[in-house]
């Protein structure tokens, strides 16, 4: 184990303490907690030692499809780098192929990169976008998330339900009307 390792578990520990305010051993529910969280942080925080040129290296002829590629509806957790509170939602990550498609999973598999970071909803949308403008060079590509946040649920205002909406879009979603109503339309449909 790291020395960062040993020191986050004994972070953990004292968050503990604080949490229920007491100096001596924890109780018996919470004796291995410290441990548990950071392994778990482990699958979490997972995202930091992927990058996008990696996950987007395999590409395939597009064979003259020149069409929308939407992924919808695609699930993801991430923490809110404000209050380390989880938020988590669904996706819709789109792009216009030129000559070069991904792997449909690929495109999940950047998601997962990004929200298995410390974030904000507006960065992960955009870094979603910018890879696949960068590595694959779209006519165009699109994120868009809908997440409910941890830290607007429990805490704060207290809004159980209320969803939050970001959306990035580059190339012909950005420029084009009938490309993003399209989008839209496969999107909702
Ligand atoms: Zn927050």
């Amino acid at each position: 184990m790291s020395e960062n390792e040993l020191k986050a578990i004994e972070a953990v520990e004292t968050l503990i303490r604080y949490i229920e305010d007491i100096d001596g051993d924890l109780r018996e529910g919470l004796e291995r907690t410290p441990e548990r969280v950071i392994e778990s942080f482990k699958e979490i925080y997972s995202g930091y030692v992927d990058d996008a040129e990696e996950i987007l290296s395999a590409t395939f002829n597009s064979e003259g499809y020149d069409g929308i590629v939407l992924l919808r509806d695609v699930e993801f957790h991430s923490v809110c780098e404000h209050h380390l509170q989880p938020f988590s939602g669904k996706a819709h990550i789109a792009y216009i192929p030129v000559d070069k498609i991904v792997g449909i999973s690929k495109l999940a598999r950047l998601l997962d990169m990004h929200s298995k970071r410390l974030q904000n909803q507006e960065r992960l949308t955009e870094s979603i976008v910018q890879d696949l403008q960068r590595v694959i060079q779209p006519l165009g590509c699109a994120a868009i998330l809908e997440a409910q946040h941890g830290c607007m649920r429990c805490r704060g205002v207290s809004k159980q339900n209320a969803v939050m909406v970001t959306s990035s879009m580059r190339g012909a979603f950005f420029d084009n009307p009938h490309a993003r109503a399209e989008l839209m339309q496969l999107i909702n449909q």
